[in-house]
């Protein structure tokens, strides 16, 4: 084999490496905003459960201070009643301390129910806290780890790279450039074997003469798709494809 093709399958081969080096890097960002998303669901779900606990306590605390006004003015109209002087002022003044007793009766009613709301709410709400706690605290290791992977992958990109670098320059210009140009073009593998006599990138058939040099070591750069066509291990003349 020419000692450049050599040279070119080892880039190829190193330009895998990076290719799925460059997948791994990208899922690693892709994961953490899912474990973000995750941990922000939780961390709303609780908020909401907060708002709720909030608003059952001024809904507590409204009911409380009414009621304690209406225990003053009710202790301000049985004061009052002593000193009503007609029959008609008396029974206008008991309407009120009626009125009085039964609007304490409805807030104790009131406040009763808020008080078993308030268990439950309570209840939902540290469940939420302890799902958001756990949950974050999770996401939070996770992305550590995952912070520390990407690291890891940047040290090895670099080296990587380097080696590339090191290859790359033992390459001539020319077929380096030819190499870079197929390979920028997105097409995947830039050096392929002979497949059925046919270039293994793009089938298109090879001239028997140049078969025989392909066969014999020589690479050939396919005139439709721009691969380098060498002879590998699963190379086959054509019309003996198995
Ligand atoms: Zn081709």
């Amino acid at each position: 084999m020419e000692d450049n093709l050599e040279l070119l399958l080892g880039l190829q081969e190193i330009d895998g490496r990076i290719d799925r080096l460059n997948r791994e890097m990208d899922e690693i960002p892709r994961e953490k905003r899912i474990h973000e998303r995750e941990m922000e669901s939780h961390r709303e779900a609780f908020e909401r459960e907060k708002q709720k606990s909030a608003e059952l306590g001024r809904l507590k605390e409204q009911a409380t201070s009414d009621r304690e006004a209406t225990l003053v003015r009710l202790a301000e109209f049985k004061n009052k009643l002593l000193e009503m002087k007609t029959n008609e002022a008396y029974r206008a003044m008991m309407e009120q301390i009626k009125y009085a007793e039964k609007k304490i009766g409805e807030l104790d009613i009131r406040l009763l129910e808020l008080m078993y709301e308030e268990e439950t709410v309570e209840k939902v709400l540290e469940d939420a806290r302890r799902t958001f706690e756990r949950n974050s605290a999770r996401t939070v290791k996770r992305s550590e780890i995952l912070d520390s992977q990407l690291e890891e992958m940047k040290e090895r990109m670099a080296d990587l790279l380097e080696e590339r670098e090191e290859v790359s320059s033992t390459i001539g210009q020319r077929l380096l450039d030819r190499y870079e140009r197929v390979r920028g073009a997105g097409k995947g593998l830039v050096v392929v074997g002979l497949v059925n006599g046919s270039c293994g990138g793009c089938h298109t058939n090879v001239p028997p003469q140049t078969v025989v040099e392909i066969s014999q070591g020589k690479s050939f750069p396919c005139p439709i798709c721009g691969r380098f066509i060498i002879w590998t291990e699963g190379s086959t003349f054509a019309g003996s494809g198995r």
